[in-house]
């Protein structure tokens, strides 16, 4: 099979034949139909995060495919059923974190991609219990996306208890933000969507984005402080000052979930303004598998829509530029 995989942290990567990797026990392996690219991958290949993988590895944790065979002990899923691969690769289900419903703050998890072999290849790996069934009628293109920037942005809603009166700024438009103007949404908030990208505003417009503001001409803190301030503000831009700018531009009680990850990336918070406005900085990171499994019945039920290009698995090293370049309508999705 072919695998893009990372020989060395900020090298191209290199797309390699290898043997097809062997389930063992309680693993599945799946013919991979799609992957996305989410910027984590890019941060990843770098070795931009504190935590850095080991090359050679094979990045990707939006991995969706058909299980071709089961591994010992594994009884639920069977051979054919489709599946999402996402960064939550394996959990102790044992720990605090796991049994009080935070599976993703597992100290023991096991990330796709990262620390495991993950969904830029023919073949992959998953465990069993952590390989999401994909509800019938969802294209694989679609679901790759919603196994990352699906159920992060979901998930960080969830965690800024986002209510019908509310106002949500959403500070970067990309992969993950595209699909979290749409949850914003559904929640029935009021949108103000940030970027610095003419097609990236225009494509929160036809998402249903309320208020559109350009970071290249406006201070996003000011027009959201226009309107009251924000309830809450996801930062999914990976640029380290639109950290500060969204935290500023909250109202009173606002919540300022952190999602981005700009390599060595820091925030001032006043501690002034913090305290007397009562406001909430919070980390949020992926989402637990009943949180995909909701998503992906949001998006059966035709209320989500993904926006991806396809390319080959080959062109790995010119989408990477291209995603830093802010080339990409939103996704882009592998094709194995
Ligand atoms: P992306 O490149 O698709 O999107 C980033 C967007 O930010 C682009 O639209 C870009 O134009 C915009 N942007 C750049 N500078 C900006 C600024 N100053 N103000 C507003 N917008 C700006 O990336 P993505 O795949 O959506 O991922 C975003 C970040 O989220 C990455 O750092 C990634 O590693 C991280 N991430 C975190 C989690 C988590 O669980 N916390 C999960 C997935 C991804
Ligand atoms: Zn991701
Ligand atoms: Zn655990």
């Amino acid at each position: 099979m072919k695998a893009a995989v990372v020989k060395a942290l900020g090298e191209p990567l290199v797309i390699e034949e290898r043997p097809d990797p062997v389930p063992g026990p309680g693993q599945v392996r799946i013919r991979v139909e799609a992957c996305g690219l989410c910027h984590t991958d890019i941060h990843a290949a770098r070795g931009d995060w504190p935590v850095r993988p080991v090359p050679p590895f094979v990045p990707g944790h939006e991995g969706v495919g058909i299980i071709e065979e089961l591994g010992d002990g594994v009884t639920h899923l069977s051979v054919g059923r489709r599946v999402a691969v996402p960064w939550l690769g394996w959990a102790c289900g044992r720990c605090e974190h796991c049994l009080s419903g935070w599976e993703t703050l597992c100290e023991k998890q096991i990330n796709t991609g990262y620390g495991v072999d993950g969904g830029y290849a023919e073949k992959m790996l998953a465990h069993a219990d952590f390989a999401q069934p994909v509800p019938d009628g969802i294209d694989p293109r679609d679901a790759a996306p919603l196994t990352c920037a699906g159920v992060t942005t979901y998930k960080a809603l969830k965690v800024a208890e986002v209510g019908p009166a509310d106002l949500v700024a959403v500070s970067g438009v990309g992969g993950l933000g595209h699909l979290a103007v749409q949850y914003a949404k559904i929640a029935g908030a009021t949108v103000a969507a940030i970027d610095v990208s003419d097609e990236k505003l225009r494509l929160a417009a036809d998402l249903g984005a309320d208020i559109l503001i350009d970071a290249r001409k406006e201070d996003p803190a000011e027009v959201l402080q226009r309107y009251g301030g924000a309830h809450a503000a996801l930062a999914l831009a990976v640029n380290e000052e639109s950290f500060a700018t969204a935290l500023a531009g909250l109202r009173r009680g606002g919540k300022l979930v952190m999602v981005a990850l700009p390599a060595e990336g820091t925030v001032e918070v006043p501690v002034f303004s913090t305290v007397l406005g009562g406001k909430s900085v919070i980390g949020s990171i992926v989402g637990t598998r009943q949180d995909l499994a909701e998503l992906f019945q949001l998006h059966a039920a035709g209320r989500t829509r993904v926006v991806y290009e396809t390319r080959p698995l080959s062109s790995v090293n010119e989408c990477i530029d291209e995603v830093l370049e802010g080339r990409v309508e939103a996704r882009i999705v592998f094709e194995t």
